[in-house]
């Protein structure tokens, strides 16, 4: 066993992050340790079962637990799914004394994670993250969340897990589109709060494109802390917590545009750029270091622009809805400088002007079209 056990610490609750590989035998002694006696259900994603079910259900097979698939797509982010994994767990009579593993990528955390917070007023759940996206980034802090024809993540709850299982094993059999979609959030991570780690993917990018162990298992643990350190200072998203909102003012907002075919990733990838160029605008950020990063994003396998005729007056509306606007204005993160976001009198997002706006998406290759 080769883990690496990590700790987040919040105010009400601890609890252990897991990384490595062939971890599925530590996660049942973890259970039969921690969570003895309790009814067990696996709320697991369509491709996790697909690619590994037997493999879970033999090495859960002492708990014997209820199995809930759960199909592929963001479109299982929805109050009917909820309901239908709460009916599922009522059927089977299961009550206060409950735990519930989530195995998938983000969408089926946000989900489970929603579902267990409020199944009898909060049952604990445990992640196993098998996308990239969901080892570094979803299945850490404790935010869950649902879609609705609004938006996305509108509604939702802050729900720690009481562990996080983060199997590199499972990455094995993520598509190129999917691996890729997860490097968004790390190479944000880096821009936001790490130079290191951004220097560290220019260099080790062959590597890192072909999953290499050791090179994945590096950005993987480097993320994780990151994201630890920003979500134990602020679990409530009342400062700090906002950075890791770069790109996504606009990266949301082209998701919900685009009925939510773009991937998560690839729209915060393409909102990083309008939210890189919305920096420059403003003289925070060097133009060579905008050059970086988008370099960075095309190395990486990234398309740097999108459809010229995208309608980017729905955009900004959507935009609008996003949840750090005010007052209906949406607001942004913003760069100083590769590895470090704005902050000012302890503010992490800020208004931008309309014109400011409609200016980056332009240069940045988008067309705006004024309906
Ligand atoms: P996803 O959950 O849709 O997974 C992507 C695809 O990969 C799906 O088709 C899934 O079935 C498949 N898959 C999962 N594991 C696999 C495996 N091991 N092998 C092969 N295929 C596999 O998407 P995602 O990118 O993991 O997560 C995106 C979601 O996460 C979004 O809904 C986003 O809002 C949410 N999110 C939440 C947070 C948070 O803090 N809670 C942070 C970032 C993103």
């Amino acid at each position: 066993m080769d883990s690496i056990n990590t700790r987040i610490k919040m105010k009400d609750k601890e609890y252990p992050i897991f990384v490595g590989s062939s971890l599925l035998n530590e996660l049942t002694d973890f259970i039969k340790e921690n969570h003895n006696g309790k009814k067990a259900a696996v709320v697991i994603g369509e491709n996790a079962n697909k690619f590994h079910g037997k493999k879970i259900q033999a090495a859960l097979k002492e708990l014997n637990p209820l199995f809930i698939p759960v199909p592929s797509g963001e479109s299982s982010k929805s109050r009917e799914m909820k309901e239908k994994i709460e009916d599922k767990l009522l059927d089977n009579k299961f009550g206060r004394d409950s735990l519930i593993i989530a195995v998938g990528g983000g969408v089926i955390g946000d989900l489970a994670g929603f579902a267990a917070s409020t199944f009898n007023r909060g049952i604990p759940i445990i992640h196993v993250p098998t996308t990239l996206l969901a080892m570094v980034d979803s299945s850490i802090g404790g935010k869950t969340g649902i879609n609705t024809k609004h938006g996305k993540n509108l509604i939702g709850t802050a729900h720690q897990p009481n562990a996080v299982f983060a199997d590199m094993d499972f990455l094995e059999t993520l598509s190129d589109e999917e691996f890729t979609n997860g490097l968004a959030e790390v190479i944000k991570m880096s821009i936001i709060k790490d130079k290191n780690l951004f220097d560290s993917l220019e260099k080790n990018h062959n590597k890192i494109l072909s999953r290499d162990n050791d090179a994945l298992r590096q950005i993987i643990k480097r993320n994780i802390e990151l994201k630890k350190e920003i979500v134990e200072q602020d679990p409530f998203e009342m400062n700090l917590r906002q950075i890791l909102n770069f790109g996504h003012t606009f990266g949301h907002a082209l998701e919900a545009y685009s009925n939510y075919r773009i991937r998560h990733g690839f729209g915060v990838a393409q909102g990083m750029i309008v939210e890189t160029k919305i920096s420059v605008i403003a003289n925070d950020l060097k133009k060579t270091e905008e050059e970086r990063i988008i370099n960075m994003l095309k190395s990486f396998g990234f398309p740097i622009s999108t459809d010229k005729n995208i309608e980017t007056s729905k955009i900004l509306d959507l935009m609008k809805s996003d949840k750090k606007s005010r007052g209906n204005r949406p607001r942004f993160v913003m760069i100083d400088e590769i590895g470090k976001a704005k902050s000012k009198e302890n503010n992490f997002s800020f208004e931008v002007k309309a014109d400011v706006i409609s200016k980056a998406i332009k240069e940045s290759g988008y067309q705006f079209k004024i309906k």
